[in-house]
Formats: C-alpha cells, sequence, structure tokens
C-alpha cells in the first residue's frame, strides 16, 4: 500500500467516523515552547488546556513532524527520522480509552478490502502505562487481546507529555511483531527493533508542571476534559505494509536514495556504512525541504541553525559517497517529485526551495575544503600531544570562521577517534554572544568606544547555540 493510500485511508477512517479533517500545521510552531512541531497535538494543545474550544469534538490529521533529537537515530536504527507524518484522531471531551481503543484496532486489523490496514492481530503487542488497569481491562476483556501481548511499562514510555509543561496522560502504545529475523522474543518491553512501535494512544487528562524530561514532574491538576491524542507513524506504517525492513526502503524515501546513488555510483543494499549514508542523505534531504518549504532559512540560531545543519550533513554525506559537485539540486528535484503528491505546495515553490538549498550548499562547499584541513591538522595536534580530545577553541574556530555545525566537528573528529570539548566550544560561543549583546547595547545607548566590538561583531553577527534537545520537545 503506497504512502498516499496509506495517508488517504486514515483521513477517510476517522471522516466516516464524525472526525473533522484538519489540514497538517506549519512545522514551525505556534507555540513558544516549541522551535519546531514533533508532534500532531502541537496545533490543538489551545483545546486540551481548556484555552480555546476546538472548532469540533474530533478531529483527524496528518501532521507534518520534525524532531532534531531523533537525528543520531537516522540510519542506525529502521524506524526514526528527522522528518515524518503522524497521523492522528483527537478527541475533545468527547471519546476516551475505550472509544480510541476500539477505533485504533478497528483501522488496524480491518480487512484491506474494507478500508482498513489488514494487519494480523496476532502480531500486534500493546503496552500500557503500568499504573493504568483499565487501558489494560479494555485491550484483554474488550478487545480480546491475549494478556502475554499486553505489557506495562513505567512513565518514560507510557506517560506522555511533551517534556514541558501541558497536557499530559498515561498512554498506551500499539506495536507491530516483526518476527525472529529482527531478533528475539519478548514483546515491546524488550526488544524495540522486531516489536517496532507504530502508534500511540495518549488519555491526555492531567497537567504537568515544569521539572525536567519525561520522568521527573508534578502533575499540576486536571485538565477541563478527558481527551484523546493519538499518532501513528505513516513512514513506519508504510514499511510494515510494504514489506520493507526499513523506513528508508518505503516508497517516498526510496526514490531520493536512489536518486544519490545515481549521483554518487554507490549502490543501496551493498555495505552498511553506504547504507547508512544513503538514509542520511535521504532523511536529511527531505527534512531541508519540508523546512524550507515552510519558511525557514538557514542561519546560526534556533530553525535556521536546525535546517544549516541537516543540510550540512547531508551535503557531507553526499561526498562520503564520493561526489564532488553540487548536488542539492537533484536531491530537492526528486524530494519535491514525491512529496509533493501530498504537499502540492512544494511544487508551486520549487524555485524558491530550489534557491534556498542551493545557496547553503553553495556556501558550505566553499568552506568545506579549508575547514576540513583545519580539522585535519587539529586532530593530528590533539594527537601528537597525548591527548584524544580536540579543544574547544578549535571546535570554535571551525563553527564561527569555516562554518562547521558543532555536530559536524563532532562527528568528524569521532571518525578519527577523538571527542571533542563541547563545555569549551558552548563557553566561547556564550562570550562571543555576550560581546554581541554588549556591542548592541553600546550602538543603542551610544555610550561605549565601538571599535574594541567591532571586529568581533562583524564576524559573529547573532549567533546562538541552544543544543537540539532544549526547546523542540519529543514525545516518548
Ligand atoms: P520511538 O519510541 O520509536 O522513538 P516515540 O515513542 O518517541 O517512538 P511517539 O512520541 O509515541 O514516538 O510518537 C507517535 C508515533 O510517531 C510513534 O508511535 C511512531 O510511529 C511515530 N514516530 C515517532 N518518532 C518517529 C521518528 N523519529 N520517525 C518516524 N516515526 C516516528
Ligand atoms: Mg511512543
Ligand atoms: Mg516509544
Ligand atoms: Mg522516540
Amino acid at each position: 500500500m503506497e504512502s498516499a493510500e496509506i495517508r488517504r485511508r486514515w483521513l477517510s477512517f476517522f471522516e466516516k467516523r464524525g472526525h473533522t479533517v484538519v489540514p497538517s500545521a506549519s512545522l514551525i510552531a505556534d507555540d513558544p515552547t516549541l522551535l519546531l512541531v514533533p508532534a500532531g497535538m502541537v496545533p490543538f494543545k489551545p483545546y486540551f488546556l481548556g484555552e480555546a474550544a476546538p472548532p469540533a469534538p474530533r478531529l483527524t490529521s496528518v501532521q507534518k513532524c520534525v524532531r532534531t533529537p531523533d537525528i543520531e537515530e537516522v540510519g542506525k536504527t529502521t524506524r526514526h527520522g528527522t522528518f515524518f507524518q503522524m497521523c492522528g484522531n483527537f478527541s475533545f471531551g468527547d471519546y476516551f480509552k475505550e472509544g480510541a481503543i476500539k477505533l485504533a484496532w478497528e483501522l488496524l486489523t480491518a480487512p484491506a478490502a474494507d478500508g482498513g490496514y489488514g494487519l494480523d492481530p496476532e502480531r500486534l503487542w500493546i503496552t500500557v502505562y503500568e499504573k493504568d488497569d483499565e487501558a489494560e481491562r479494555i485491550w484483554r476483556d474488550v478487545i480480546g487481546v491475549p494478556a502475554v501481548r499486553i505489557q506495562r511499562l513505567g512513565m518514560g514510555p507510557n506517560f506522555w507529555s511533551m517534556g514541558v509543561p501541558g497536557p499530559c496522560g498515561p498512554c498506551s502504545e500499539i506495536n507491530y511483531d516483526r518476527g525472529p529475523e529482527f531478533g528475539p522474543e519478548g514483546g515491546p518491553a524488550v526488544n524495540d527493533e522486531r516489536y517496532v512501535e507504530i502508534w500511540n494512544l495518549v488519555f491526555m487528562q492531567y497537567e504537568r508542571g515544569p521539572g525536567h524530561g519525561k520522568e521527573d514532574f508534578e502533575i499540576t491538576g486536571d485538565l477541563p476534559a478527558k481527551n484523546i491524542d493519538t499518532g501513528l507513524g505513516l513512514e513506519r506504517l508504510a514499511m510494515i505494509l510494504q514489506g520493507v525492513r526499513n523506513m528508508y526502503e518505503t516508497d517516498t524515501l526510496r526514490v531520493v536514495m536512489d536518486q544519490a546513488t545515481g549521483l554518487t555510483g554507490v549502490r543501496y543494499g551493498d555495505a552498511e556504512a553506504g547504507d547508512i549514508s544513503l538514509r542520511v542523505v535521504a532523511d536529511h534531504m527531505r527534512t531541508a525541504v519540508m523546512l524550507i518549504g515552510d519558511g525557514v532559512t538557514p542561519g546560526n540560531e534556533g530553525r535556521g541553525y536546525v535546517l544549516r545543519r541537516i543540510m550540512r550533513r547531508a551535503i557531507r554525506n553526499m561526498r562520503i559517497l564520493g561526489a564532488t559537485g553540487p548536488v542539492t539540486g537533484r536531491l530537492v528535484d526528486t524530494v519535491i517529485d514525491t512529496m509533493g503528491k501530498q504537499y502540492p505546495e512544494l511544487i508551486t515553490d520549487r524555485s524558491r526551495i530550489q534557491t534556498v538549498a542551493q545557496a547553503e550548499e553553495a556556501a558550505f562547499l566553499k568552506t568545506l575544503k579549508a575547514g576540513t584541513n583545519i580539522l585535519d591538522s587539529a586532530v593530528t595536534e590533539t594527537k601528537a600531544a597525548g591527548s584524544t580530545v580536540l579543544p574547544g577553541d578549535k571546535a570554535f574556530l571551525l563553527h564561527d570562521t569555516w562554518g562547521f555545525p558543532i555536530d559536524l566537528t563532532l562527528e568528524m573528529a569521532a571518525e578519527q577517534g577523538l571527542s571533542v570539548d563541547e563545555a569549551g566550544f558552548r563557553r566561547l560561543m556564550r562570550e562571543q554572544r555576550e560581546r554581541a549583546k554588549a556591542d548592541a547595547k553600546a550602538k543603542k545607548t551610544g555610550h561605549a568606544d565601538m571599535s574594541a566590538y567591532r571586529s568581533v561583531a562583524d564576524t559573529a553577527g547573532p549567533t546562538e547555540f541552544t543544543g537540539y534537545t532544549g526547546t523542540e520537545g519529543e514525545a516518548t
């Protein structure tokens, strides 16, 4: 089943069951706690909190999502992308646990001929929050899932919040058993590659306070209503329904890998290292196109830096695969051709997206070679000094003068067996930012002698390294 059909079936199934179809919101979150949208519920947050009335008590959407914290997984696990599409159904004070569980089961297991996805019920494993007896009872007694295929898990995986104050609640996940070729049995609690998580049903009924991450926080109260928020990964279901081992082998991503093969001659399936690079290229180029499509432009802070980092990583992986000239144009075209079927605005916007992407590639290629030489000599020096840690000032120089995002430096250093003094790097970034701020203030008030700051301000610009895990949030 093609990705487009999976999406169509999703929306039509829920529309027929009283849900209003809502188009995907922009990836640029309309929410000060987030840089980018990491989950389908984000545009509906005010409805959960009772701050605004939803247009209808039941909604459904297929939301574009970006999760930069998953970047390290890309290409290495079979199921993580930085961009993916989350199919969701939502109830605001309408149906709750039993309603959501019944709907999910029906859609997954109904035969394809009847509009379902036709999954074999015996391959579905369920997880519930360890204290949620009610959810377990529904799965076992109402749906009839054998008790051995229902597992109880703790807060980390099975109590959903965005990692920041806001709505939260226990959740229940549906996982698909891909069989013994993906490793030992034992259910999703022990093997998440074999029992791949496809759908998370969140019973959104509480509000959480600040605290830390997803486990260490206090529940500050009940939401005005008991709600449902679910998210199913479109690419993950496509992987299962298309009978491929890896989400990068599904219809919308495979063509991008094939384009990368066309440009480099490296074939998918020949060697693991090449395969990882091909997946990284396919993922990152797609994410870049979707971000630029939503109006992000490469820069040194916030979303712009996420985009820059992702693009530069893709371009470098193309070099590793053997590309010598510019490659972005062809890859961007392929992404637009395939994603344009579901997001026609990409096609209308093709030339702008191309201009932004190719300008970033040109800027990076200008400094990549010189920066690589700098890095190589820094590595040699570090090793000669008997150390395994590349100094923070080298990472800073590479960032500041040669446009190397820190993770690129980390990655290239690691390839040569070194780590990087990241704390030192961050300190220098902070100092530079403070100098730039002081400079801006002095300019405003006219109190200071500008000359001392000029050289810094001229090269620095507004630079902020906020890390990638901080404000983007990530679901469990
Ligand atoms: P995982 O444990 O596999 O990292 P998750 O628990 O972080 O997934 P949720 O926050 O529950 O994911 O998101 C709902 C659904 O979105 C998941 O069940 C999965 O199908 C999909 N999904 C989550 N992260 C990704 C990703 N990086 N790439 C593709 N699909 C994803
Ligand atoms: Mg989950
Ligand atoms: Mg999970
Ligand atoms: Mg995750």
